[in-house]
């Protein structure tokens, strides 16, 4: 994040994201996991771009909200937990998560590779 000085009024410019564990100091995590997170988030970040900033960062902050069972989520279409992700080779838990879940749901989770697929 970056402060851009206009005159009387500071604003804040996000240039990107980065997700890392508690025990790590970024801007890279050692962990695959995160850094897949990061990849979409990025994703998400700039594919809203023509909203305001209030508005998408409540939009990426509802959606690292659909995290929760990160590490205890199985996919929605083979049901396991860990999966070879086609791009990291790594074993990782379903990372995709559709943000358009309505009040009352739960988010699916998705592994890229059943993703593309199916
Ligand atoms: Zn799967």
């Amino acid at each position: 994040m970056k402060l851009v000085d206009c005159g009387a009024t500071e604003l804040y410019e996000v240039n990107s994201l980065h997700v890392f564990s508690d025990d790590e100091r970024g801007p890279h995590s050692k962990h695959h996991v995160f850094n897949r997170i990061t990849y979409d988030a990025n994703i998400l970040w700039f594919s809203i771009t023509g909203f305001s900033v209030e508005h998408r960062l409540a939009k990426v902050t509802q959606w690292f909200g659909l995290f929760e069972n990160l590490f205890c989520a199985t996919c929605s279409v083979c049901n396991r937990h860990l999966q070879i992700d086609p791009r990291t080779t790594q074993y990782l838990p379903p990372l995709w998560r559709d943000i358009d879940v309505k009040a009352g749901e739960s988010s699916k989770a998705f592994h890229y590779g059943c993703l593309e697929s199916d």
